[in-house]
């Protein structure tokens, strides 16, 4: 099933600009081990926003990364040690990576920069350097509701 969203997908992906933000997260053939925390994570946020605002897509490799925000594995993140994921804003491309035991709430707080949701103080938030939980002020729920189309 989730092949043939794929193709349709790329079609779409292909017609769009690339730009600093991107709803559409894509699965790197390195993170597919991560595929169901991936999907975990995207399930979290729709549900915390009310509204299907994030997609998954699978990549097969390199030709369908612009337009969407591609999400790598490695085995170990440089620097903090508290880090298990960052997001890389490129030329023609979003990259979040991600650490194998890297949890679902980390990596849903790296789809919100990807989203262009920027980090928050209050530590009840998703937005929180280091989130508790999936939740969302209604401001940040507002802006990734009008990315849209
Ligand atoms: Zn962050």
């Amino acid at each position: 099933m989730f092949r043939t969203i794929l193709s349709v997908l790329a079609l779409l992906l292909v017609a769009c600009a690339p730009d600093q933000t991107s709803t559409v997260i894509a699965i790197h053939p390195s993170a597919v081990s991560k595929a169901a925390d991936i999907i975990q994570a995207v399930e979290d946020l729709n549900t915390a926003i009310g509204a299907e605002v994030f997609t998954v897509i699978q990549l097969e490799g390199y030709e369908l990364i612009e337009g969407a925000a591609v999400v790598r594995l490695v085995e170990r993140l440089a620097g903090d040690e508290t880090v298990a994921g960052r997001t890389f804003h490129r030329a023609h491309s979003l990259d979040i990576v991600i650490e194998p035991e890297t949890k679902p709430r980390i990596i849903a707080h790296e789809l919100c920069h990807a989203a262009g949701l920027e980090h928050v103080e209050d530590d009840s938030n998703l937005m929180f350097y280091a989130p508790l939980r999936v939740a969302l002020a209604a401001t940040q729920r507002e802006y990734l509701l009008g990315l849209v189309p």
